[in-house]
């Protein structure tokens, strides 16, 4: 019952225990957590010393774990609508109960058409178990759709899959001897912390920091120098400075010759970006790149820390394509502190088959639904080109209501009366107002998981803490009763929480390690492509891509404007970025009193210049408007934003803003050029004072 917190009552010791896990937030550094349980109860979740990575440190987000997880709005039971889509009325209702109804009303769908149903999740949690393992056994043998979880980094995934062959990179720890850092599309203060304090570290050694992002971050604010560009145009940027290392010579010939591909065509290309060229399309002085160009090649080693907030754009992944190419040109691949790293997620060994199971699909090849389009796609009729119309959804680890792009469209398709939803959660989200049934789930302190790490390069256990909090379940748990109800009698849903941790890595982790010290490295080498060995096709860094080529693609990296690109538009000039606000993660936190207390209130921030003349000050509530909708908040005028540009700092709950809408009324669901990802922060807006 909400208010009330009822803990199951094992017998713990009195005195304190400490219990080993890892933090299961979207966020690249994956933390080594150490939880301290008195009676059954966490008080105090820290990080572990014992973890080089995490150092005894965490962000204030995850120090309040604790009060996320004892939260009095923290869901203790399962509810069944009681009241019109979206109303928010709830009855509680049996497990029991609540599970028979909905394999019954799954099976009904399943047995017009398993493809109606569709599974709905992203990085929830970050955790191997109880993100995709016994949910996709279970969607797989029903034959349901497929989802490709495009929402955060698949533009960037492409691109760095077609130019290094993978989520590969330097490891994290070398940037502390790098003597110049590129922090590029990246607030690494507010969501890669531990990245952070190495970068203070080479700093302290006599490093030079430079931020490139169109936003004044906190980050940007503490480096040595802020190349402000516009939002969209980080391929001009890369472009230009291949133009100067080519122009003056500061290249690495032997290793482009060894260990690359395409050379010539790539050179002719960046030939053509003058620094002057690049300045006009990123908005930023052409003598600016042309020193960044210097600094790049002469203060060595250079390292690149890219991060996702720069490929949310239309040609998202051709950015990070060309960005990518820069460590290859001037050699810094052969130093551990030289190259770059956007993930290194594909370093780790996952057997991904053993613990989600495609084989349960038979000889079915369902469709694959892109969850960037989930507005539209809820709202489609069936058709031969779109299959069956989509009947039901089960949404876990994602709040697609507040973070999925055009939002209005996603409420409208989430509002179906037609539509049966079932959304595993721990908090009455945006999303869960318009389920038909909310199932309680547990928190990191309640549960087993395994994680991979796209920051680092060590394999993390999560060991529960406590007994799951109320009723709540493990995701897994949930997904193993359905599949018993709906008679699965496959032994892989059996497999319990452990044997699917040990699963994960099988063999190739040492599991015994990991239970001693919740965490375990990978033999990675210091310098993984001093001697090339990049995991492509031919082995080598692809400036030009023969599997793009093939596609009818460019084979190149080359800059492609914005959809909606800067002054393109009499009626909405400004350019809209909506990065996450400092204390949130993604639409995690907002419900945190102490963290919302901090945050206050959605804001947009916009220029002085862009303030004046639209007649907003600080504190004004606005209308942030385009074709697609409208949202209201405060206005904040800030030297952070660049004139021609604001920021709705995101992502709130709904609920929250002013109008009961978030920034994601505003933006689009169109898709980047490659990986099919979403395009947040390529979105023009008009700004009034209401
Ligand atoms: S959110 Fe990131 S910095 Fe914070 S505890 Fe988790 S992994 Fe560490």
């Amino acid at each position: 019952m909400p208010g009330s917190i009822s803990i199951s009552p094992k017998a713990q010791p009195a005195s304190p225990v400490k219990v080993l896990g890892a933090c299961p937030h979207d966020c690249p550094d994956t933390c080594a957590l150490v939880t301290t349980v008195v009676e059954g109860r966490a008080i105090r979740v820290q990080g572990n010393p014992a973890h080089r990575q995490t150092d005894g440190v965490l962000c204030t987000k995850v120090s309040r774990y604790t009060e996320r997880t004892y939260h009095p709005e923290r869901l203790l039971a399962p509810l069944r609508r009681a009241g019109p889509k979206g109303s928010g009325r709830f009855e509680p209702v049996g497990w029991d109960e609540a599970l028979d109804d909905i394999a019954a009303r799954l099976q009904a769908v399943a047995a017009r058409s398993p493809e109606a149903i569709l599974p709905y999740s992203y990085a929830g949690t970050m955790g191997l178990v109880q993100g995709e393992s016994m949910a996709a056994r279970f969607f797989h043998r029903l034959g349901a759709s497929l989802l490709d979880r495009t929402i955060c980094s698949s533009a960037g995934t492409a691109g760095l899959t077609h130019t290094l062959g993978g989520k590969v990179g330097m490891k994290v720890e070398f940037f502390a001897q790098a003597r110049l850092i590129l922090i590029w599309g990246s607030n690494s203060i507010a969501s890669n912390l531990h990245f952070w304090r190495l970068a203070q570290e080479a700093k302290r050694q006599g490093a030079k920091l430079v931020c490139i992002d169109p936003r004044r971050t906190e980050t940007a604010e503490k480096c040595h120098e802020h190349v402000q560009l516009r939002p969209g145009t980080d391929a001009a940027l890369a472009l230009a400075l291949m133009h100067e290392l080519i122009a003056h010579d500061w290249l690495d010939h032997d290793y482009i010759e060894r260990h690359t591909l395409g050379w010539a065509g790539l050179r002719e290309r960046a030939l053509r970006w003058t620094p002057e060229r690049a300045g006009e399309v990123c908005g930023i002085p052409a003598q600016q790149i042309r020193d960044l160009a210097r600094d790049y090649a002469t203060l060595t080693p250079a390292a690149i820390r890219l991060n996702y907030g720069m490929q949310r754009v239309r040609g998202g992944a051709n950015a990070v394509r060309a960005i990518a190419c820069l460590p290859a040109l001037t050699g810094a691949w052969r130093h551990p502190a030289g190259g770059l790293l956007l993930s290194s997620s594909g370093m780790f060994p996952v057997d991904k088959a053993a613990l989600q199971r495609p084989d349960l699909l038979g000889e079915r090849r369902p469709r694959t639904i892109n969850m960037s389009t989930i507005g539209d796609d809820l709202l489609r009729p069936a058709s031969p080109a779109f299959g069956p119309r989509i009947e039901a959804v089960v949404v876990y680890n994602s709040n697609p209501v507040a973070v999925a792009p055009e939002s209005g469209m996603v409420v409208a398709g989430f509002a179906r009366e037609d539509l049966f939803t079932v959304v595993l959660e721990q908090f009455r989200t945006d999303t869960a107002d318009y389920a038909d049934y909310i199932l309680p789930a547990t928190t990191q302190l309640e549960h087993w998981d395994v994680h991979l790490s796209y920051g680092h390069t060590d394999v993390l256990l999560n060991r529960p803490a406590i007994a799951p909090v109320g009723q709540a379940r493990p995701n897994t748990q949930v997904f193993r009763e359905l599949a018993r109800r709906m008679g699965f009698n496959d032994p892989c849903f059996d497999e319990d929480d452990q044997a699917l941790c040990r699963t994960a890595y099988g063999e190739r982790v040492d599991f015994a390690l990991l239970l001693e010290q919740g965490f375990a490295s990978l033999p990675v080498p210091d310098a993984p492509f001093a001697q090339g060995g990049f995991p492509t096709a031919s082995g080598k860094c692809e400036f030009f891509s023969a599997a793009l080529a093939q596609q009818g693609l460019d084979g190149l990296p080359d800059h492609l404007p914005n959809y909606e690109s800067a002054g393109s538009s009499p009626s909405y000039p400004l350019a809209m970025i909506s990065p996450p606000a400092r204390n949130f993660l993604n639409s995690t936190f907002v419900n945190v009193r102490s963290l919302r207390d901090i945050e206050r209130e959605p804001l947009l921030e916009i220029s002085a210049e862009d303030a004046q003349a639209r007649g907003i000050s600080s504190g004004s509530v606005v209308r942030v408007y385009n074709d697609r909708g409208e949202y209201r908040c405060k206005a904040e005028v800030s030297p952070r934003a660049r004139p021609g540009v604001v920021h709705g700092l995101g992502v709130w709950w709904r609920k929250f803003g002013l109008d009961g809408t978030n920034v994601n009324q505003l933006t689009s669901q169109r898709l980047t050029d490659l990986g099919g990802g979403p395009v947040f922060y390529d979105c023009l807006v008009e700004v009034q004072a209401v």
